[in-house]
C-alpha cells in the first residue's frame, strides 16, 4: 500500500519536574540552547535542535536537524548521544536535549477509500468476509499500530459491522482496534529516570 495511515505526528516534551506537554507537528519546531521548545518560525534559527514534521515513509515519520556541537549542547536520541547533522525521527523516539526530553510519535487511522484495481491490485479479498471486492467498492485500510504499519484490507462494511461495533473485535493482523487511546509517552517515574540517565544496576545493603 502506498498509502501512508500515520494521520497526524506529535511533539511531546517534559523537563525534570514539570508536567507533560503536547503540541501537534504541523511545521517546524526549535529547540533553544537551554532546551525550550521555539514555537515561532522566525525564531528556529537559533534553535539548537530543529524537529521537521516530514511524508511519513516506512516507520520514520519526522527529522532533526542537529546543530548543537558549536554551543556545547548535548542531545541524545533514545539514551545515545548523538553528533550534528540530520536524524530520522520514529514513532515512540526520544530526544533528550540540554535537560529537557522531548518524544515524537504518530497517531493513525484507517484509510477509507474506493477500490480500485489499478490502484490497490488485484483481486483483493476482505481480511474478515474473503470475499473479492469489485471495482469501486468501498474499503478500509487497517492503518496498523504503533511501530507496526498493517495495511490489511476490508471491505467497509463488515469493518463497520464487525470490528467497529464490537469492542473486542481488532484487524486480525496487527491487533489495530478503532478508537483505541493515542500512545502518551512513559510515566513520570520511568520519565525521570530517563532523564537523569542510566542508573548502575548495583544494590547496596
Ligand atoms: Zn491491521
Amino acid at each position: 500500500m502506498s498509502q501512508s495511515p500515520v494521520t497526524a505526528v506529535s511533539l511531546w516534551w517534559a523537563s525534570t519536574d514539570s508536567d507533560l506537554e503536547r503540541i501537534a507537528l504541523d511545521d517546524a519546531a526549535s529547540v533553544s540552547p537551554d532546551g525550550v521548545l521555539i514555537r515561532h518560525d522566525r525564531l528556529a534559527r537559533c534553535g539548537v535542535v530543529t524537529i521537521l514534521p516530514i511524508a511519513p515513509r516506512d516507520l520514520v515519520i519526522a527529522a532533526a536537524l542537529v546543530n548543537a556541537a558549536a554551543s556545547r549542547v548535548w542531545v541524545a536520541l533514545n539514551g545515545c548521544p548523538v553528533g550534528d547533522g540530520l536524524l530520522p525521527l520514529r514513532h515512540a523516539d526520544q530526544l533528550a536535549i540540554a535537560g529537557t526530553t522531548f518524544w515524537i510519535s504518530a497517531e493513525s487511522a484507517a484509510v477509507r477509500t474506493h477500490y480500485r484495481a489499478a490502484e490497490h491490485g488485484p483481486q483483493v479479498r476482505c481480511a474478515l468476509t474473503k470475499s473479492r471486492l469489485e471495482e469501486g467498492q468501498e474499503m478500509v485500510i487497517c492503518p496498523g499500530v504503533p511501530g507496526t504499519p498493517c495495511g490489511r484490507v476490508y471491505a467497509a462494511a463488515a469493518w463497520e459491522t464487525v470490528v467497529e461495533r464490537n469492542p473486542l473485535m481488532k484487524c486480525m493482523q496487527c491487533g489495530y482496534r478503532p478508537g483505541r487511546p493515542a500512545w502518551r509517552p512513559p510515566d513520570p517515574v520511568a520519565r525521570k529516570d530517563l532523564i537523569h540517565g542510566l542508573r548502575p544496576f548495583t544494590h547496596r545493603g
